[in-house]
């Protein structure tokens, strides 16, 4: 009988979906020792590249529950994958803190709420005269706007993340083609995955990390799950008034479910949007800066500099994402409407401990 070990380096694994819980998934799987190979025919084009790479983890404000739980284990996860990736890429990181501020008295006693029945050193309420808080008000000029900090979370560039992920998978020689599946089955043990191109990739096991295209591919061995598009739009915003410094707002922070990120003196991101399409908008400066009654000048004189989307996935009648093991060596690892970035060193530790099982 083979050891364990032996069976992880003989084992052959097909990954579906280059984004960042396919290339996550990749690096953990490749680290314990499996042949990998990733398909993807589009990987610079889907939703983690659009991603602003907020990591909202000892923030969230549901403490129970999978969603609580997955988000505490990538917390713990994250520093120890940072360390090992800034061997490929030093300038890796996650800056910290995040900010989480609302404009509405009633919000602000939920937040004030949650962080006193939580006896947590790292979760704070901003005093009205916290720095933050009056840098803040002075720039968008406001008086209202109030709100909690957590010194633990932060902000990792996502497309850094993801081409430090790349240069580690080609460091590692995993095998990566630019390829589309159309369709997988089973046969004698192993999955047959089909290429647009009618090529065939023999593998032990499949993992399903297309997103919202992971229903096409087993829609014909009946699993009912279904996935909704789900549209997220990004600007930046470039403004020109000497009076006002970008740079001395928080890192990154929200106001009332907006994630602003300044990233100069003169120039700040401002994303994301949630809703049910696949087509971008045009109104998107109205809709991203609508956190204000009254915009302060110099950002209703700011032009958009830049502007981007991306589609989630989100399930359709259950809890996202989906992870579960639909037959003898195939997975899925979908439905990451939201937290993608934050969630994929959990969801990858899942995949693997899915996969440690059953070739045990
Ligand atoms: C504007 C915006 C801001 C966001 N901000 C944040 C944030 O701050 N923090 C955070 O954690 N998350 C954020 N997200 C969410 C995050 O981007 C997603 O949760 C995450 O990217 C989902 O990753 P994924 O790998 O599942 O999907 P994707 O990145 O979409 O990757 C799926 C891949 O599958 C490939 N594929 C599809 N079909 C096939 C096929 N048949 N064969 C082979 N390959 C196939 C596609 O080409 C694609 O590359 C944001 C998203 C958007 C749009």
């Amino acid at each position: 009988m083979k050891s364990l070990k032996e069976n992880f380096q003989t084992s052959h694994i097909l990954i579906i979906g280059s984004g960042i819980i396919g290339k996550f998934n990749a690096l953990e799987l490749s680290e314990l020792g499996f042949q990998i190979t990733i398909v993807d025919p589009a990987q610079h084009k889907n939703s983690s590249n659009a991603a602003l790479g907020i990591l909202m983890g000892n923030i969230y404000q549901k403490r129970r529950g999978r969603s609580w739980n997955l988000r505490k284990q990538s917390i713990e996860l994250w520093p120890k994958w940072i360390k090992f990736l800034q061997e490929f890429n030093y300038e890796l990181n996650i800056t910290k803190p995040l900010i989480q501020l609302t404009r509405n008295e009633e919000k602000f006693k939920k937040l004030e709420k949650f962080i006193n029945e939580n006896n947590d050193d790292h979760l704070r309420v901003l005093e009205k005269d916290s720095i933050f808080i009056k840098n803040i008000n002075k720039a968008f000029q406001t008086k209202n706007i109030k709100g909690i900090i957590s010194l633990k979370d932060g902000r990792i560039n996502a497309n850094s993340l993801l081409k430090t992920l790349d240069m580690y998978l080609k460091n590692k020689k995993i095998n990566y083609l630019k390829e589309e599946i159309i369709k997988i089955r089973k046969s004698n043990n192993q999955w047959i995955s089909t290429t647009r191109d009618k090529d065939e990739i023999k593998s032990d096991i499949v993992i399903l990390c297309n997103s919202l295209k992971a229903v096409d591919l087993i829609d014909n061995l009946s699993h009912n799950l279904k996935l909704k598009p789900v549209l997220g739009q990004a600007i930046e915003v470039d403004i020109n008034d000497a009076e006002v410094d970008l740079l001395s707002l928080p890192k990154q922070f929200n106001i009332d479910g907006k994630n602003i990120i300044p990233k100069s003196k003169n120039k700040l991101i401002i994303g994301s949007t949630d809703e049910y399409s696949t087509k971008p908008e045009n109104n998107i400066f109205e809709k991203l800066t609508n956190f204000l009654d009254k915009k302060p000048s110099w950002l209703s004189n700011g032009k958009i500099s830049k502007k981007w989307f991306g589609i989630r996935s989100r399930p359709d009648g259950e809890p996202s994402p989906i992870m579960k093991n639909l037959d003898d060596g195939l997975i899925i690892c979908t439905g990451f409407y939201k937290n993608g970035i934050l969630l994929a060193p959990a969801c990858s530790r899942w995949v693997a401990n899915e996969i440690k099982q059953y070739l045990s």
